[in-house]
């Protein structure tokens, strides 16, 4: 049984409290929500915070409304998001995202902002503390080198987080609160493109809110390719966010997630002032599905992924386009996989 080490807990009831622990304590402190993550992590010693700052007692981040735009408290339950029918109806991506995590205990426990900020993945890295000890390490936590690409100089662990290619795909901005005040920024420069160094926010910055931008107008869809329905990470995963008028669409976006370090942004320009055709949809599905660059180091063949994203891409844009519910390779196991590849 793997046992968590020994820590010191505080739980702060404000904000302003939590973010003078965190520049108090330096980079010792870590903050946790739901814990789902951060604690299986410290379990495998991958993450070994000697201070842990729980977010639950405060009040302030639960806060939500969905009224034109929407303002989500950092700490509301991904469970919370999937039973708000506001949600379900303006921010579908979302909603659909939220409810692919996991199991619903998980969901119970864990909270948008742990999700946004989860950890990237690798089957280098997710293994137990002897696992990782008997080669030696990576470069992630404790070693000197990439087993998945031994000649790279950077980390190439992978953003596994559901919400965060719906967030930004419908143009979320997030909240963040430090000792020297709040910053909002848009989501997207939050992620940065390095398995280690995934967010660009100070390790002392609190993610207090996620805001999104008024819902006229927008239609939008997230799809998840994993092995199992039941529950899994997410080995590739896309979202779209269209804005129709009169059936011509007038803005796009398409985001690719658990492809890379970080959520990609697609090039869906092709699609703006045309009307969504099963053509036009082929072609710019094809120059989404450029960026994904999946590697060796989560599940299922790296070819197959990649080669499925466009799939994935135009599945989804059919669904934003009001198609209903795509039917797409999901959960494949390895031997149809080898079948198609
Ligand atoms: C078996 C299993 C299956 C899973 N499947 C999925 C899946 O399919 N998809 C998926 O996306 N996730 C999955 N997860 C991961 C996890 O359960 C979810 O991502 C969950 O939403 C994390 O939220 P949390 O509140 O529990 O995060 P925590 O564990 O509390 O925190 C996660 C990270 O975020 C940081 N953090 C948390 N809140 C904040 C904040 N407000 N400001 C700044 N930093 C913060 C923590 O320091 C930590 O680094 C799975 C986990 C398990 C154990
Ligand atoms: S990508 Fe390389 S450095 Fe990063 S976790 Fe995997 S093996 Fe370690």
């Amino acid at each position: 049984m793997m046992r968590l080490p020994r820590f010191r807990y505080v739980g702060p009831k404000t904000v302003e409290e939590a973010c003078r622990i965190l520049a108090a304590e330096g980079p010792d402190a870590q903050v946790v929500a739901g814990g789902t993550d951060l604690f299986p992590n410290m379990k495998r010693r991958q993450q070994t915070p000697k201070v842990v700052v729980g977010l639950r007692r405060i009040g302030a981040l639960r806060g939500r409304s969905v009224n034109g735009a929407a303002v989500l408290g950092a700490n509301l339950t991904l469970t919370e998001l999937v039973q708000d029918k506001l949600l379900r109806r303006f921010y579908p991506a979302l909603q659909k995202a939220a409810f692919s995590v996991s199991t619903p205990h998980l969901r119970n426990m864990g909270t948008l902002g742990g999700n946004v900020c989860l950890d990237t993945r690798c089957n280098y890295y997710d293994q137990s503390f002897e696992w990782r000890r008997s080669i030696d390490f990576c470069m992630k936590k404790s070693g000197k080198i990439c087993w998945v690409a031994p000649g790279s100089p950077r980390c190439w662990a992978v953003s596994s987080s559901d919400s965060a290619p719906a967030l930004l795909a419908l143009g979320a901005e997030v909240t963040l609160a430090s000792r020297d005040g709040e910053r909002t920024i848009p989501i997207d420069d939050l992620f940065h493109d390095d398995g280690i160094r995934y967010l660009t926010k100070r390790q002392d910055e609190i993610l207090t809110a996620v805001r999104l931008p008024a819902h006229e107008g927008w239609r939008s869809t997230y799809l998840k390719c994993r092995r199992r329905g039941a529950f899994d990470f997410p080995i590739l995963s896309v979202a779209a966010a269209l804005r129709f008028e009169k059936g011509v669409v007038l803005e796009a976006r398409v985001v690719l997630g658990s492809v890379g370090s970080r959520p990609l942004v697609a090039d869906a320009s092709g699609l703006v002032g045309h009307a969504l055709t099963d053509d036009l949809i082929e072609e710019v599905s094809e120059k989404c599905a450029k960026i994904a660059r999946p590697l060796d180091n989560t599940d299922l063949n790296l070819t197959w992924r990649k080669r499925v994203a466009k799939e994935f891409v135009a599945a989804a844009l059919r669904e934003a386009r009001g198609d209903g519910p795509q039917r797409v390779p999901t959960g494949l196991l390895p031997q149809v996989v080898d079948t198609i590849a």
